[in-house]
């Protein structure tokens, strides 16, 4: 950033998500930033704010019943820092279950960092690495904390060979603990040789730090350690080839002050933008953003949606005309939400790298650029190829228009992806995960009104198909049978295995055949 960047509001905004297993400690982690970033009161808050919340919806009794959170949120918090100043965070919160997983990777297209967080009995687990994986693509600069070393775990060299290996990443260790489950006498921090201690029966950190000698059995292990990783490079880690690893435990507040601190310190403020015609600057004049997430039924009491804005450059204003790419007419943003973790606070002011919620009743969509000229065009946001497919069966035949209504809706907030085959009136849905289906089929019935079965369809999966109009066309008029529309009318293969698309790519070589679409 040039010196004239570092000056601005944005760059002190630190926008990102933490990427885990489920088990491995994320929401107790973030209640544990919170509390420390001043946010909450109380820890439990999290999940008992989520838990009153998610009652109050019907169709989310899912959620209830499974233990899980289908909902995705934004948690913003603020703090001084010595030498920084006030430095406002942006956690934007990704639904755990491997289920959720599309809509967990959109949220990561917003965020300008990640933490990983890791549990030291388990090391990386499989939904840690694909997420990390979709950090990867991006760039996405990865801190690492190593959970619960209040218990037993794995040897600390065999946990962070493990990340290098598995990820391709440098490791750099920033802190170690001194023993781990009965034998845990705290967490050495690297750099200034201090000690954090556990203390009283819940073997808690409250604050106790000393610089008493690392005990001899534990010693030779962390100076071999300490020699045997590279150090912290910045440039490296914010180009996402090396990670700092802390060790801690969310669960007893070991580690947490020093994530913090380390997010604010050396994690990126907000990140330029790819767009169709080149990236946008932050520092930009020009408001632009872009939707990531959709949301309905926050707040029961309303039937309107919730579109999550990311903003990437210029000051937003509330009131202020921003013009949907989708609509391509001027909207004025009235009420737009700010997400401070203690309540919805509406939002007078934004800067980049800041989240918005802007309610609103179906115009707005996952992907949409929203500009002051409608002339930017964000790109980067994945459709993914949905790997369950199934046929909706209406139980009232009369009721096509609310099932068509329904779907598009349920589209356009990323809960499914819809397809209209060229032949023949089923429609057909795509998930990425089991447990979309069940939510579909409860939100038609308490929403749309719309009892539905759902049925096997003869087809394994979709590719979105591109090409040069002539061959694009024949292509369809060809395999009709096997062709539909997403809910923007663009082409998609419904293949029957895997087979059949390598089948078809071979014989059209002049077509793509993507298992993602970019909007
Ligand atoms: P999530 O699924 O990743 O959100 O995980 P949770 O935060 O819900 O934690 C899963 C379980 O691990 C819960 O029973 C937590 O109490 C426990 N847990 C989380 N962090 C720690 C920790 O640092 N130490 C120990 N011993 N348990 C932890």
């Amino acid at each position: 950033m040039t010196d004239s960047a570092m000056n601005q509001p944005f760059a002190t905004r630190r926008t990102f998500a933490i990427i885990s297993h489920p088990d491995a400690g994320k929401t107790t982690l973030t209640e544990k930033l919170l509390l420390n970033g001043g946010a909450i009161h109380l820890a439990g808050e999290v999940k008992a704010r989520g838990a009153a919340r998610r009652a109050r919806s019907d169709w989310m009794k899912i959620e209830q019943q499974r233990g899980i959170s289908v909902t995705s949120s934004v948690m913003t918090f603020a703090r001084e820092f010595e030498g920084l100043g006030h430095i406002t965070f942006n956690l934007l919160d990704t639904p755990g279950h491997e289920d959720f997983s599309e809509d967990t990777y959109r949220t990561l297209t917003a965020v300008d960092s990640a933490i990983m967080v890791i549990d030291a009995a388990k090391g990386i687990e499989p939904q840690t690495r694909k997420l990390f994986e979709v950090c990867r693509m991006r760039n996405v600069p990865i801190i690492t904390f190593v959970n619960k070393v209040d218990r037993e775990g794995r040897p600390v060299f065999e946990i962070l060979d493990e990340v290098a290996d598995a990820l391709a990443l440098d490791v750099s260790p920033q802190s170690w603990p001194v023993g781990m489950g009965g034998q845990f006498e705290g967490i050495l921090d690297l750099k200034s040789g201090r000690i954090s201690r556990p203390e009283g029966d819940s073997r808690e950190f409250l604050g106790k730090v000393d610089h008493e000698p690392v005990p001899e059995e534990f010693a030779e292990e962390i100076e071999l350690g300490q020699a045997g990783y590279p150090e912290f490079d910045l440039e490296a880690y914010r180009h996402g080839d090396l990670t700092p690893v802390f060790f801690g435990s969310a669960l007893k507040n070991f580690g947490v002050a020093e994530l913090i601190d380390a997010i604010a310190r050396i994690a990126p403020p907000p990140r330029p933008q790819p767009s169709e015609a080149g990236t946008i600057d932050p520092s930009g004049n020009e408001v632009t953003g872009f939707i990531f997430k959709v949301q309905a039924n926050m707040d029961p009491m309303h039937r309107d949606r919730i579109a999550f804005m990311r903003l990437v450059s210029g000051t937003f204003r509330r009131g202020m005309k921003l013009t949907p790419s989708a609509l391509g007419k001027p909207i004025a943003v009235h009420s737009p939400i700010l997400f401070f973790a203690q309540d919805r606070e509406i939002a007078d002011e934004a800067q980049p790298g800041d989240i918005i919620g802007i309610p609103n009743h179906g115009t707005l969509r996952v992907g949409d650029t929203l500009s002051e000229t409608n002339k930017v065009r964000f790109t980067g946001l994945p459709n993914f190829a949905p790997e369950i497919l199934r046929r909706v069966q209406l139980k009232d035949p009369t009721k096509t228009k609310q099932l068509r209504k329904a779907l598009d809706d349920l589209s356009e907030e990323g809960v499914i992806q819809v397809f209209y085959p060229e032949i023949g009136s089923q429609w057909i849905v795509g998930v990425v995960g089991q447990l979309q289906l069940d939510v579909l089929i409860s939100r038609l019935e308490a929403e749309y009104k719309v009892g539905a079965m759902l049925e096997p369809a003869p087809f394994d999966t979709a590719r979105w198909v591109k090409g040069e109009a002539k061959a694009l066309s024949d292509f369809v008029e060809f395999n009709r049978a096997n062709l539909a529309k997403d809910r923007d009318g663009d082409p998609v293969f419904l293949a029957r295995s895997s087979w059949d698309v390598s089948y078809q790519q071979e014989r059209n070589p002049e077509l793509t055949f993507s298992a993602t679409k970019e909007r």
